[in-house]
């Protein structure tokens, strides 16, 4: 057999013999001609059937849309008249010599030659698989793979390494609810998945790493909304011995030229402009302003960073004060002194980093003081009991010679959507929840048998 060729490269092998497999794409029958556009990974090719080849000809008249089958057939140029110039192989056609049926197709249940907005979102998860066939969704999954591969090569360059870190842990400090996972063989007692990686890349750093990365999934149970999901993916980062400076340095330099390379279209600033939070507050009313010159221009990508984040809030119900981003976060050195005082006008070393109205990533350098970690805890209302228990790991761990270190997480879904200009993070997610949390396709979340919940030692109450 010969080797298979990608159906875009059909394009470069006029009156060669190719053998190329895909699904049918569309079929069109003109008197007795049957036109068949053949459709892989790398595009779409017409085929042309005459009646010439009785059997040829009868096994293409039973084909329907989306049947995978296997052709043998010759390039042929196209007539100079029926040159197509919306696709990439429009210049060319196949003449078939064999064709054979891999597998039949039920009609599916909705379009897969639109860009699918118009199909309800029920509809398109619990058929998830079809609805990936279509060209949009296709680009937008290989362009993540492309952004991604990038920064992976990018960061593995510099000297940072690639670590992954557990799934089943313990209770994160990101604010957010946990997913908990029942413990089999520890009756009453739960894992939680992780809300992020924020303590292991910290303990990484104690561990002598220096400089990490990870393309981290973090879970945290929250109310879902537009750009918001169960699950999403971020470029973890940490790194020892560094500054703020240093971080948002890597970030814009990884990102102008994964820009350069992959989104050459887009039109961006740099150097990124840097604006306190108080200045974002005052001017834009928020923490993550959108600094576009024209709201209506899809190719203007106005990234920026904000600085000097207050360490602390108060919740607006519940007036108890938590941290602006998470209570590891290193307050700025002339506010620390604040802490006992005047806690809500301490300044930290957060940075975000927003784009076009949303924030992308925030970061810090941390706290390795344990006296001043533990200060952080008593101050947001935990008892030196509790946060011994809850984080004693950690403070044991600065015991024994920690760095000074910080970090950020870029989230990849938020940043795809907006470069692939998509309204939802859902666009750019291969298998998403629906916008309230659940997976159509997979029926999930489900009932769990007697059996599990047994062994599991719960009990459902009704
Ligand atoms: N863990 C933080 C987050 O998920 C990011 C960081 O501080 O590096 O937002």
């Amino acid at each position: 057999m010969a080797a298979r060729t990608h159906i875009a490269e059909t394009k470069g092998k006029i009156d060669e013999s190719v053998e190329i497999f895909g699904w049918v794409n569309g079929r069109r029958d003109h008197g007795k001609i049957i036109f068949i556009d053949l459709r892989d990974r790398s595009g779409l090719v017409q085929i042309v059937f005459t009646p010439s080849d009785k059997e040829l000809y009868n096994t293409a008249n039973s084909l329907r849309s989306e049947w995978v089958v296997h052709i043998k057939g010759k390039v042929a140029k196209r007539p100079e008249n029926m040159i197509n110039n919306e696709i990439e192989t429009g210049k060319v056609e196949i003449q078939p010599e064999a064709l054979t049926v891999l597998a039949q197709a039920e009609t599916p249940p909705f379009a897969l030659d639109t860009d699918g907005y118009e199909i309800g979102e029920e509809n398109r998860m619990k058929y998830r698989y079809l609805d990936l066939r279509r060209e949009r969704l296709k680009n937008n999954l290989i362009r993540r793979h492309n952004v991604v591969r990038f920064f992976r090569d990018y960061l593995s360059e510099r000297g940072f390494i690639e670590i992954e870190t557990p799934l089943l842990t313990k209770s994160t400090p990101e604010g957010a609810r946990d997913y908990v996972v029942p413990s089999r063989l520890y009756p009453g007692k739960f894992y939680a998945l992780p809300q992020s990686p924020q303590q292991y890349k910290q303990l990484l750093m104690v561990a002598g790493f220096e400089k990490y990365f990870q393309i981290a999934r973090a879970l945290r149970d929250e109310d879902t909304r537009g750009d918001r999901q169960p699950e999403h993916t971020q470029l973890d980062i940490e790194m020892s011995f560094t500054n703020p400076e240093e971080v948002m340095s890597l970030i814009e330099g990884m990102v102008a030229s994964m820009m350069k390379e992959i989104y050459p279209d887009k039109k961006m600033t740099v150097p990124w402009p840097k604006i306190s939070y108080r200045e974002a507050m005052e001017k834009y009313g928020t923490d993550k302003p959108d600094l576009r010159k024209d709201k209506n221009d899809p190719n203007e990508i106005a990234f920026a960073w904000i600085v000097e984040f207050p360490s602390f809030e108060l919740d607006a119900s519940t007036k108890e004060i938590q941290p602006v981003h998470h209570m590891f976060v290193q307050p700025r050195s002339d506010s620390i002194s604040l802490i006992d005082s005047e806690p809500l006008k301490m300044v930290s070393t957060q940075y975000d980093w927003v784009c076009n109205g949303y924030e992308l990533a925030s970061g810090s350098i941390r706290i390795i003081d344990p006296e001043l970690q533990m200060k952080v805890f008593r101050l947001l209302g935990m008892s030196e009991e509790k946060a011994k228990r809850d984080f004693g790991h950690i403070l044991e761990a600065f015991s024994y010679g920690v760095p000074p270190h910080g970090g950020i997480a870029p989230g990849i879904d938020r940043l795809l959507m907006i470069l692939q200009s998509e309204p939802n993070i859902r666009e750019v997610i291969a298998f998403p929840k629906t916008g309230d949390a659940r997976d159509p396709m997979m029926s999930s979340p489900s009932e769990l048998d007697k059996k599990q919940l047994k062994e599991l030692h719960l009990e459902i109450k009704k």
